[in-house]
């Protein structure tokens, strides 16, 4: 008999500034890293799905990141930004509107 299944594994890399396009809420968001893997006889062998976004902690909502800004944002989390240079997330639209990164 095989067993087989997923395994989903929630990582925070870096807490960041940021401001929420949704409750209007600037402060600390997440960056969250999200794997699946697959895992044979409950032992996890590879990561089937790989999802980074940014969560607001008041209401809850997700921003995808895509995963060529993760280098740039966590190196930023270290960094106070002024109010003009605040991330600013819009989870209502298909891409994430965010500044250009250096
Ligand atoms: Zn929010």
């Amino acid at each position: 008999m095989l067993i087989y299944g997923w395994q989903r594994q929630l990582h925070t890399l870096a807490t960041l500034t940021a401001y929420c396009g949704t409750c209007r809420c600037s402060g600390p968001h997440g960056l969250r890293k999200f794997v699946t893997k697959f895992s044979l006889f409950f032992i996890p062998l590879f990561a089937v799905s790989n999802e980074h976004y940014l969560e607001c902690p008041v209401c809850g909502v997700r921003s995808t990141v895509p995963p060529r800004d993760i280098p740039n944002l966590v190196a930023q989390a270290s960094i106070q930004p002024s109010p003009g240079e605040m991330i600013r997330t819009l989870p209502r639209t298909a891409e994430p509107a965010w500044p250009d990164l250096p």
